[in-house]
């Protein structure tokens, strides 16, 4: 058993009748652990679970020696009351879902400040509800920095909710650009988050902000990610070290503080296939030698 746990997440371009060969191909690669994002695959309909599905992928998940992680469904934004008690029965679904294909945490985004005191009342009491939920179900929830907001919000939230199973997911990505936009300094908001940490989301962009982003995001989400890339323009979940994030000396800081979670990759692996055991290796080495 390798020290270090080394993740990557699963590409939404994996079918599911190729999930078994490609988790082979995630191990072969060096890695650990896998992230599945909860709307790959038809595990639920209007917050309903759909057994079968869940079933057929749990059987193959525990065909492989890997530590499963989730993320939250796309459009799971817990600050968005359209259709609010629709959003919380997908996050309980979620977490069941977790429990029965023995996802280890499922991790959600605190999404962008709504403004409204009666809004931000609602996400706090759903998501401090939710990790109560999950602890039951041997579950961890971590709430994720997203790069449109200063990081110290979801620092803020995880510390203001301050339940025992809910935790940190600290995307080095999303910070580096952030960091850039607000101006704020990355390493120090590295150490701040380390009391909470529990997840870790590691990826590559060259600091580049997407205007689009903030000013349309439905807009923003219909542009070619490859092409965003050879622009550098935003959120590019490139390759570890392809970019410019100062994820070495992230690295450093997070070991140093005794961080016992996954080391989770989140880049698009399925455009970096002939380099993804390089890609993996250079993770584990910056970990080991930091
Ligand atoms: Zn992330």
């Amino acid at each position: 058993m390798r020290e270090y746990c080394v993740g990557v997440n699963l590409p939404p371009s994996v079918r599911l009748e190729n999930l078994d060969g490609y988790l082979r191909t995630i191990e072969e690669n060096g890695f650990n652990a896998c992230e599945l994002n909860l709307s790959t695959y038809p595990f639920m309909m209007g917050g309903n679970l759909i057994p079968c599905v869940a079933e057929y992928v749990r059987e193959i998940f525990a065909g492989h020696p890997l530590t499963y992680t989730a993320h939250g469904a796309y459009g799971l934004d817990l600050r968005n009351p359209d259709k609010w008690e629709l959003r919380k029965k997908v996050l309980f679904a979620s977490i069941d879902l977790c429990s029965s294909l023995g996802c280890t945490l499922l991790n959600i985004h605190n999404e962008e400040d709504s403004k409204k005191s009666s809004v931000e009342r609602l996400f706090r009491t759903v998501v401090k509800d939710a990790a109560e939920y999950a602890k039951e179900r041997g579950v961890s929830l971590v709430l994720e920095n997203i790069e449109i907001e200063n990081v110290y919000r979801t620092i803020d939230m995880v510390e203001s909710i301050d339940h025992d199973n809910l935790g940190m997911n600290l995307d080095l990505g999303h910070l580096f650009l952030s960091s850039q936009y607000y101006g704020y300094d990355y390493l120090k908001a590295v150490t701040d988050s380390l009391p909470r940490l529990r997840h870790l989301h590691i990826h590559d962009n060259m600091g580049e902000f997407e205007a689009m982003r903030l000013t349309d995001f439905n807009m923003y989400k219909t542009l070619d990610k490859k092409e965003r890339m050879v622009f550098s323009s935003g959120d590019m979940h490139t390759a570890p070290f392809w970019g410019k994030a100062p994820l070495q000396e992230a690295i450093k800081a997070i070991k140093h503080s005794g961080y016992q979670g996954v080391w989770l990759c989140e880049y698009y692996s399925d455009l970096f296939a002939p380099f993804n055991t390089q890609i993996c290796q250079s993770v584990r080495n910056c970990i080991e030698q930091a």
